[in-house]
């Protein structure tokens, strides 16, 4: 509270006199307010609080009992004392000036010092009057807060008194106990406290709390309402004193339902996945933990079944988020309806789920004829939003004590093996076997090296020529990537450019090939004066990537080179994955002027209503077909098929993987002249492809019938394969 100020107000009419009143009242520590009127005086009492007045009486205009009437009419917060001065006695009517809150007098001319011993009494009563003001309005502050509290504050309050019956209780509490006043007060609060508590009345803590004389606290405790149903509540109690004893107690308490819902809503969804329901990761861990522990202890075994979904990101990208999310469902439902009770069964993140087995003995029986019954749930159809999939799932499974005997290892043995069935062609399971783990080691050691293989200048490209058989002309060149790290030694393109297309690293290998082919392609028209068109191999990432065509564009431009210098080799399998969005992509290639090839045609599934309408421009019959194709009747048929097919589309045709003059014989007399393949050449440093050009420049006419013995020894010696 700010220090109060003591105000005095002078009204006299003459200045002289204000003046002597000021000057007396220098002496103590006052405000003075001086006027030289009633109508002033008025005006500043309205404005301010006095403690005291000292007014003139004989004033013209408004003398000083008028003025005090008039003040004494206002009704102000407290009355004020006025001394009237006067020159005269006071009239004997004394009804003419003894207005309210006039309390004395002076005669002129008065001894200053008595003067000063009024005001100051005045002041001391002042003081007075506005401490019991201030207690007073901060009682009824008090007073009201309190009600509020007591009424309104979303609380319930119950008193009770030593014997446990209840004397007072709020609005609050009876909604909350579903009771009212008149039925509770006089009755014991015992039947409130919920016969599920965690403690019985003797051991409760407002029984003993009321015992000991001990206030206590509780954050979650158990009510019955009066239809004995539980109500959840937080409370306080704090004890009631008489005569130094406990004489009853305030019981505090609110209704903590919904926060104790929402409380174990969070609890739950720390431990489990919020789409399917399933346990989360980190709940998993801690339940392998726990597993592993039981098995260790009861000497018996554990089978983690690590499960990825086959068919889940086409789904998932192809028809949307929601669509993938059905499948995750439909995915749970199948895993629990296929496993028992006491399997445990969680989400590790995106399509990936492990169950965890308990078993009792070691053999992989148990662990082998859940993986098969989960592999069937997953081969029906799965129903998701008007449409049919066929989902699939590949499933790597690790026992304890056969493959791992630690929660990460266990985990790293599932994931290794799933990985494997994802390698052998999916839909399928296997167990962890430590054979898979040096294959997963080299895989990651391999990860690591690539990554830097392109700023460290480790790649290269190496071309094979493409022969037209009937002219026996070169037609053009394909680049094929190769890897030599100084760590790993060479690495074949089979294995590194999955491994890159897994990690990404594709892009920029990709880009960096299609620069190097094209400044390469540049290079020998310049020097030969031909034409020798690359083709280029292009990866589903760089097809798929809206930038593709551009990239290809600015190339061209940048290089200064003709677009028919440019080949793209894209395999059947990733023209055929969003064949739509492929179409529109080759059709802005052809624009372009850049001819594309059907790359290792006949080991995918190409549709024949997409195959009509893909602006490519050849079709490179697979290597698998053309091997000893002499002896295989079955192939003969497929490659004359092929042939034909092209031809009935008008797509050209060539047959790659050609060794031997049987397979090349057969090719040219079933309509198929272009061949790429070890007959000719091996793949051929920039170098030895360099001499190749040059060597057909000076002898260009080599019929196919004949041994063709200069180029194929010219290519066996050079060879980098
Ligand atoms: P591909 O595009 O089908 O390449 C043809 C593969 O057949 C090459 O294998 C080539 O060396 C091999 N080959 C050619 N003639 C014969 C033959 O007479 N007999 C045998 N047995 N093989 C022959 P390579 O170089 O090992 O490449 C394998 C695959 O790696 C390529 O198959 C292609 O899919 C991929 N690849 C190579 N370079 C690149 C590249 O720069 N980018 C992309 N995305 N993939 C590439
Ligand atoms: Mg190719
Ligand atoms: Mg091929």
């Amino acid at each position: 509270m700010s220090p109060s100020v003591f105000r005095v107000l002078v009204v006299d009419d003459k200045s002289t006199n204000r003046r002597a009143l000021e000057n007396t009242l220098a002496e103590i520590n006052v405000e003075v307010v001086s006027v030289d009127s009633g109508r002033s005086a008025l005006k500043q009492v309205l404005k301010h609080s006095f403690s005291v007045i000292l007014m003139d009486v004989d004033m013209p205009d408004m003398d000083g009992f008028e003025t005090a009437e008039i003040i004494a009419s206002y009704q102000l917060e407290k009355v004020i004392p006025i001394i009237f001065i006067t020159a005269k006695d006071l009239p004997i009517d004394k009804s003419q000036w003894q207005v309210e809150g006039t309390v004395d007098y002076l005669v002129k001319p008065y001894n200053p010092e008595s003067l000063l011993a009024k005001i100051r009494v005045f002041i001391i009563m002042d003081r007075q009057q506005q401490q019991v003001t201030q207690a007073l309005k901060t009682a009824n502050q008090i007073k009201e807060r309190s009600e509020l509290l007591v009424e309104s504050a979303g609380q319930g309050l119950v008193v009770i008194d030593n014997q446990f019956k209840v004397t007072f209780m709020n609005k609050m509490a009876c909604t909350l106990l579903t009771t009212n006043k008149e039925d509770l007060v006089g009755l014991s609060i015992k039947p409130f406290i919920h016969p599920d508590a965690k403690e019985d009345w003797f051991q409760s803590p407002i029984y003993c709390a009321l015992n000991e004389g001990q206030n206590v606290q509780v954050d979650d405790a158990l009510f019955a309402n009066s239809h004995h149903y539980a109500l959840s509540v937080e409370y306080t109690l704090a004890v009631i004193y008489a005569d130094g004893k406990a004489d009853g107690a305030v019981l505090l308490f609110q209704d903590i339902t919904e926060r104790k819902i929402a409380q174990e809503k969070l609890a739950f969804y720390a431990q489990h996945d919020q789409l399917t329901g399933v346990y989360n990761r980190r709940m998993f861990r801690t339940l392998l933990e726990e597993s592993l522990a039981f098995a260790k202890r009861y000497k018996s075994s554990i089978a983690l079944h690590y499960i990825d979904l086959d068919q889940f990101k086409i789904i998932n990208d192809g028809f949307g988020h929601d669509a993938g999310d059905a499948v995750l469902k439909e995915s749970v439902t199948r895993i629990e309806r296929t496993v028992r009770d006491v399997d445990m069964v969680a989400r590790l993140g995106g399509d990936e789920f492990c169950i965890i087995q308990r078993i009792d003995d070691d053999s992989e029986f148990s662990a082998a004829s859940l993986a098969q019954r989960l592999i069937e749930a997953f081969q029906r159809d799965f129903y998701i939003e008007g449409h049919v999939h066929k989902i699939g799932c590949s499933i790597g499974i690790a026992q304890f004590p056969a493959h791992a005997d630690t929660v990460t290892g266990l985990i790293k043995a599932a994931d290794t093996a799933m990985y494997n069935v994802k390698e052998g062609g999916r839909n399928s399971y296997c167990f962890f076997n430590h054979q898979f783990r040096k294959q997963l080691d080299e895989h990651m050691g391999i990860v690591a090296e690539l990554k830097t293989a392109l700023v460290n200048k480790e790649l290269y490209l190496v071309y094979q020529p493409q022969i037209d058989t009937s002219s026996n002309s070169l037609i053009g060149v394909e680049a094929l990537m190769r890897w030599k790290n100084p760590r790993l030694g060479q690495i074949a393109p089979d294995v590194f450019i999955p491994i890159a297309e897994k990690t990404g690293l594709i892009n920029a290998m990709g880009k960096w090939c299609l620069e190097e082919a094209v400044s390469q392609a540049k290079e020998w028209s310049r020097k030969y004066n031909l034409a020798v068109p690359v083709s280029v191999n292009i990866s589903v990432h760089q097809i798929m990537s809206e930038h593709f065509v551009t990239h290809i564009e600015t190339l061209l431009s940048d290089f200064e080179v003709v677009p028919n210098l440019l080949k793209l080799e894209m395999t059947e399998t990733v023209l055929m994955g969003d064949p739509e969005h492929c179409i529109a992509q080759l059709a802005k290639l052809d624009s372009l002027g850049i001819k594309t090839s059907i790359d290792d045609f006949g080991t995918g599934y190409s549709s024949l209503t997409y195959l009509g309408v893909i602006p490519a421009t050849c079709l490179k019959i697979d290597k698998s077909f053309i091997t000893q194709i002499d002896q295989n009747v079955r192939n003969q048929n497929i490659v004359d098929s092929i042939i034909g097919l092209a031809k009935s589309i008008k797509l050209s045709v060539i047959a790659e993987g050609v060794e031997g003059l049987n397979e090349l014989n057969f090719l040219v007399e079933h309509g198929c002249s272009n061949i790429q393949g070890y007959y000719f050449s091996k793949p051929l440093s920039v170098h030895d492809m360099s001499e190749y050009i040059a060597k057909r420049e000076k002898a260009p006419v080599i019929l196919y019938e004949h041994p063709l013995m200069d180029v194929r020894n010219y290519s066996g010696k050079t060879s980098l394969q």
